[in-house]
């Protein structure tokens, strides 16, 4: 019998008739062994297509709203930590002292800690479980997930990949639920550290909660991210930095500019090159090929964000954009829309200034120098992302040094790191002693043993009460 080998497209075999067929020879003997499809143009293109379709990203915009491009993105700087894990045993590697003392060598190995739980928001319902499983499972511990209940499904189809790609069972668990999940699992005894991502006060609510059950947690909270922007910074790029980074995901992103600092006299120009930005953008459903930004994940939040712009006028700021004139395409239905608003005039008194806001409203503060710009982010009570735009790179670097924040930006709007680095706010948006994924993520996920090793022979015979010392 002679063999066909055809496409594999869409997760099984093509079962079409191929137009046109190459034989397969047994080099031994010359003899055809079989025949192999050749794909016309449309078959490739079925296939590209296929590759094409993810269903991950699909989801994740079905339940939580963003567009498809923004969570096809969200799945890929998941998938950068799945290839950080596949090769971590490199970081698992102990160090080895021969001969500290005679015939005594030292080495130190890491081990996993067990059962490990990971708390996760609705923000990024691939992504942020995606910062921490790769890497705990690689470490050698099991995973339990408690994901969002706002956009739960992105956690099933995780589990199911991972069941297929062959992890044995009881590895990834998935308990899907609210605040009563969350505390069984940071007092159960069996549970030995805790990933969360979240809002603040739950953050700190977390940490207190497992530190005192005496589990080892890295809690991230909130974030009020700032984008300082200098006199010398060119203006274009600095406003397609901040309507990007300001209402990206629609302004849903911990690490979305919310605050954008204008030093001296620039604060003018930029907002109103911000309008005829914001003015363009496309606002409809995820699903719609032209839509750049999508609804936000629930009613209630709607309602609570666009409150921020009337508290923000009666406070005294400046409504330069009104995003609940945006037209959405489609018109919009009953969804849960706002569109991109600015808030100008903004000072550090104002609530819409305090409160993280967590949605399409850029407020713009204006600082007269760089040392009033400097204070307000440092003084600010959250330390996740900062940005500075600017071409003098001494500003920079300065900058760099001085501000009170985990994660900075140069002419970079939304710094999160590459997966072989850590993720981490300061202060108020990160309760805990370690970052998450990168190098920081293994040390959470592992303990540290040293073992001092002595291969006994005749000579080592004798008791000898005093205190071990070297020689
Ligand atoms: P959230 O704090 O409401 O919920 C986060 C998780 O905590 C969810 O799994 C939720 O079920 C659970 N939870 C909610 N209330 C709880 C309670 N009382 N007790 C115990 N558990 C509880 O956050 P969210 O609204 O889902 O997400 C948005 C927030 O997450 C924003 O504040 C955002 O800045 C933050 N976030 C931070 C980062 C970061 O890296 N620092 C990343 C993404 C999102």
């Amino acid at each position: 019998m002679t063999k066909h080998v055809t496409h594999w497209i869409g997760g099984k075999p093509w079962t079409g008739a191929a137009e046109r067929h190459g034989e397969i020879y047994d080099p031994a003997t010359g003899a055809v062994t079989g025949t192999v499809d050749f794909a016309s143009g449309a078959v490739a293109n079925d296939a590209v297509a296929a590759a094409y379709q993810r269903e991950l990203a699909e989801l994740v915009s079905s339940e939580h709203g963003k567009v498809a491009s923004d969570a096809a993105g969200e799945v890929a700087r998941g998938l950068e930590v799945v290839e950080f894990a596949c090769g971590l045993g490199h970081l698992l590697k102990g160090a080895y002292s021969e001969n500290v003392s005679t015939g005594v060598d030292v080495y130190s190995i890491r081990q996993p800690l067990g059962v490990v739980v990971g708390i996760t928001p609705f923000n990024f319902p691939a992504m942020v479980p995606m910062w921490m499983f790769p890497i705990a499972i690689a470490c050698g511990n099991t995973f339990v997930l408690k994901p969002s209940e706002k956009d739960p499904s992105a956690s099933m189809l995780l589990a199911r990949l991972l069941a297929d790609a062959g992890l044995p069972d009881g590895v990834f668990n998935v308990v899907q639920g609210d605040k009563e999940a969350v505390d069984a699992l940071l007092t159960h005894p069996d549970v030995h550290a805790a990933s969360f991502v979240g809002s603040t006060p739950i953050a700190r609510y977390v940490y207190r909660t497992g530190t005192a059950a005496g589990k080892r947690i890295q809690a991230l909270g909130g974030a009020k991210n700032h984008m300082v922007v200098l006199p010398d910074a060119d203006l274009d790029l600095a406003a397609d930095a901040a309507v990007s980074a300001g209402f990206g995901s629609a302004g849903e992103r911990c690490m979305a500019v919310s605050v954008l600092v204008a030093v001296g006299p620039v604060g003018d120009e930029l907002v109103a090159k911000i309008g005829e930005r914001v003015a363009r953008l496309q606002v409809g459903p995820g699903t719609d090929e032209r839509s750049e930004m999508g609804p936000l994940v629930t009613r209630v939040h709607r309602d609570r964000v666009a409150s921020y712009l009337d508290s923000g006028v009666a406070e005294g700021a400046v409504l330069a954009v009104d995003g609940r004139r945006h037209q959405v395409i489609g018109g919009g239905g009953d969804g849960f829309w706002l569109g991109p608003s600015v808030l100008d005039h903004v000072t550090p008194a104002m609530s819409c200034y305090r409160d993280e806001i967590f949605g399409p409203v850029l407020s713009v503060v204006r600082a007269g120098s760089y040392d009033d710009a400097l204070r307000m982010v440092s003084e600010n009570p959250y330390g996740n992302g900062v940005a500075i735009f600017t071409n003098d790179g001494g500003a920079a670097r300065r900058f760099v040094a001085e501000v009170e924040v985990g994660m900075v930006g140069v002419n970079v709007p939304i710094p999160v790191p590459m997966a072989y680095y850590s993720f981490g706010g300061w202060k108020s948006s990160l309760f805990g002693d370690t970052h998450i994924y990168g190098t920081e993520g293994v040390h959470f996920y592992t303990r540290g043993k040293a073992v001092t090793s002595r291969w006994l022979d005749p000579s080592h015979g004798g008791v000898n009460l005093g205190f071990p010392v070297n020689k």
